[in-house]
């Protein structure tokens, strides 16, 4: 296996939606930020975009192996009825705006699509988008356009590259769209673990739900996810996992009810990254959700995992 010498991380300047406005209730400006974070911290080796692995925008004929084609058609069409856009709170018509929401959604996808590939290729890599997971077969829904694990899942399993995939999702929020696309798929299983009075409601039926009570803080959030992880099944031997590691699970992010300070993501980061790499399990690492006004913070925030994700690399945890 070759190594590179940094560890795999995924960007593309399209993840930033620039025509939206900044006073949108989505954050889009945090995967700039995230990006500016990464480069400055020194986790990536050039300036500017040069550093990253760059996906070129997911075709259409990846969308529809996880999405019916009329919603693929209607996202990449701009002719989406305007009740599912506002379902899924973007504006997806055909103005300029609906415009790079739309090529957004199609990069972010194949960016996963890339970071799953590279997981394979050395082990670990991580997206700085992705984690679209209200996304289901029919339409997307909570500011997820297309559900970019599903479709990556999909298109590894088409090109023979994987069997099973296990989805290891953080988020506070539950993944609905991602449990629906799997309820009857034996080869992939979902984990999820969120707050569970926050959106969605009412929820779907994952593999593994954990359903955390309000203001849930660091200690008693860990103790729970090293009893999950312990208790999966002792023959699992997924082909690859995909880590949702949503940051909206912190005490201060404006759509999550949980607790967590900076400092307890990293060691949930930390404890998923352990248990897969121990055991040999390529990980695929998306964002997920983080909803915070302080855009710096919060792209800071989101750096955790690529920090979390360059020390398993570096061999040093
Ligand atoms: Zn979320």
């Amino acid at each position: 296996m070759r190594q590179a010498k940094l560890l795999p991380i995924i960007h593309h300047p399209a993840y930033d939606a620039a025509d939206l406005p900044d006073q949108h209730r989505f954050p889009m400006r945090k995967f700039r930020a995230l990006a500016e974070t990464l480069v400055a911290d020194g986790l990536v080796a050039a300036s500017g975009i040069a550093g990253f692995h760059v996906p070129a925008p997911a075709p259409e004929s990846w969308l529809a192996l996880a999405h019916s084609r009329i919603y693929v058609d209607q996202v990449l069409n701009g002719t989406l009825p305007a009740s599912v856009a506002k379902e899924i709170g973007f504006p997806l018509d055909n103005a300029a705006a609906g415009r790079a929401v739309a090529f957004r959604g199609r990069c972010a996808t194949a960016g996963t699509v890339l970071t799953a590939t590279l997981a394979l290729e050395h082990g670990i890599a991580c997206n700085t988008a992705g984690g679209s997971h209200h996304a289901r077969y029919e339409q997307g829904a909570g500011f997820c356009v297309f559900n970019d694990v599903a479709v990556a899942i999909r298109v590894l399993q088409a090109d023979h590259r994987i069997g099973s995939a296990l989805i290891i999702d953080l988020d506070v929020h539950q993944g609905d769209g991602t449990a629906l696309m799997f309820a009857n798929d034996a080869e992939i299983m979902t984990i999820s673990m969120h707050a569970e009075r926050n959106y969605p409601h009412p929820k779907a039926e994952s593999d593994i739900d954990i359903a955390l009570p309000d203001a849930t803080e660091d200690s008693d959030y860990l103790a729970r996810l090293s009893r999950l992880l312990d208790e999966l099944p002792p023959r699992l031997q997924p082909d690859i996992v995909f880590y949702n590691a949503g940051v909206d699970p912190h005490a201060e992010d404006r759509l999550g009810r949980l607790n967590l300070t900076d400092e307890g993501l990293r060691q949930r980061d930390t404890l998923v990254l352990s248990h897969c790499r121990l055991r040999n399990w390529p990980v695929a690492c998306v964002i997920g959700g983080g909803y915070s006004r302080d855009i710096t913070a919060l792209g800071r925030r989101h750096s955790i995992i690529h920090h979390v994700a360059t020390k398993f690399w570096s061999n040093v945890l």
